[in-house]
């Protein structure tokens, strides 16, 4: 089966305010320690992964920001891998990249070494949003950003955006979609803010410094985002996902699929063989099981068969297309209308699930709650 790798750059040139992802700040003698150990790893388990997996359909490079790696460093990191996977003809490789720590030149280096998709973090368009989020660019850094990407020769441009925001308006957030339509994009993620405990923006909530945006103004958002991408012949794929046709993401695709993929780098999990490992989160401790001849795996999980349906149920109705039946019933030996009859008939009366013997969906008024709907299948 082929496999996506993921591979986790953890630096960044600062912390942005809502961040809870692993990831340090930028500093060369860290970065270079982190390269060899992550072309160890690389080599580590291209050697001991079955040939079964060895062939790869989507390498995805994301942080962090892998982008303030050097041009020849994450290039160098591509070369290992495509030396100890059989990367598949037409297969993707991602980066995630954020404005200000891409140019022409770089972006036309990375295109050569095989970068064929390019995601790139805008989060707003407003200034005082940028900087309430703690983010280091402007707007008009990510327009410069995305022009490099095409006269560098990049096709397939994906940009990030982020709606419920304190103090975020209707009219900002639908500004922001529009001035990024303008730029052209083949794919755009437009996801709810999502604060864990601790993080800046989250405290200063707490304190009462900020208010948090009303749920019902984030619901509006979020209903507006599908109607004006929509408009702008964009395909609604997943919860907050929008592609031009052919364009989706296929590495994130495999996640939503619940099908195998390897991650690579501290703090990165796995999925192989019905088992979910993590590697070590911090990054000292992560060179130091690398350097020291071990797996940098920290925590590992056997999925029984029950856990595994629950979570193909909640990633496949991420997917607007939501899950064929007959495949889960290939892939698990049993249908899932017999798994979950309660669940289904309870959410298909709320009109919150679609089912029709062929597949199931959430509905568009289900998938604005779909957290709701997906904690009764675990
Ligand atoms: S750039 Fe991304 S990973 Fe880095 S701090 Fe900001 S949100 Fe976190």
């Amino acid at each position: 089966m082929a496999l996506g790798i993921y591979i986790h750059v953890p630096f960044c040139l600062g912390k942005c305010s809502y961040c809870d992802f692993v990831s340090y700040l930028w500093e060369p003698d860290k970065v270079r320690a982190y390269l060899e150990a992550i072309i160890k790893e690389v080599k580590m388990r291209g050697k001991k992964i079955p040939g079964s997996y060895k062939q790869v359909e989507s390498l995805y490079i994301g942080g962090g920001t892998p982008t303030c790696l050097k041009k020849e460093e994450i290039s160098f990191v591509i070369k290992k891998c495509l030396f100890y996977f059989d990367l598949l003809p037409g297969a993707e490789i991602s980066l995630e990249a954020n404005p200000g720590t891409i140019g022409r030149q770089k972006l036309e280096f990375l295109n050569r070494a095989g970068v064929n998709r390019l995601s790139i973090g805008a989060q707003a368009c407003q200034g005082r949003l940028l900087k309430l989020l703690g983010r280091k660019h402007s707007f008009s850094d990510v327009q410069d950003a995305v022009r490099s990407a095409r006269q560098a020769g990049f096709k397939n441009i994906s940009i990030d955006l982020i709606f419920g925001i304190p103090g975020q308006t209707l009219g900002e957030w639908i500004e922001s979609l529009q001035r990024v339509i303008e730029l052209l994009p083949e794919h755009i993620s437009a996801y709810g803010l999502h604060l864990s405990e601790g993080v800046p923006l989250d405290e200063r909530i707490k304190n009462g410094e900020l208010d948090a945006l009303e749920e019902e103004t984030g619901l509006k958002m979020y209903e507006k985002t599908i109607d004006v991408l929509a408009a702008a012949g964009f395909e609604h794929y997943e919860i907050s996902n929008f592609a031009l046709p052919g364009r989706q993401c296929r590495h994130n695709l495999l996640y939503w699929r619940n099908l195998p993929y390897l991650g690579l780098g501290p703090a990165a999990y796995s999925y192989l063989n019905n088992r979910r490992f993590g590697n070590e989160k911090s990054l000292e401790k992560y060179i130091q099981r690398i350097n020291g001849g071990k797996s940098a795996e920290a925590e590992s999980e056997t999925l029984s068969q029950r856990i595994r349906m629950a979570e193909t149920v909640i990633l496949g109705l991420r997917l607007i297309k939501g899950i064929n039946l007959n495949e889960f019933a290939l892939r698990f030996g049993k249908r899932l209308e017999e798994v979950y009859p309660r669940q289904i008939e309870k959410f298909a009366k709320l009109k919150l699930l679609e089912y029709n013997g062929e597949i199931i969906r959430l509905t568009r008024k289900g998938l604005s709650v779909s957290n709701q709907v997906f904690v009764e299948f675990v």
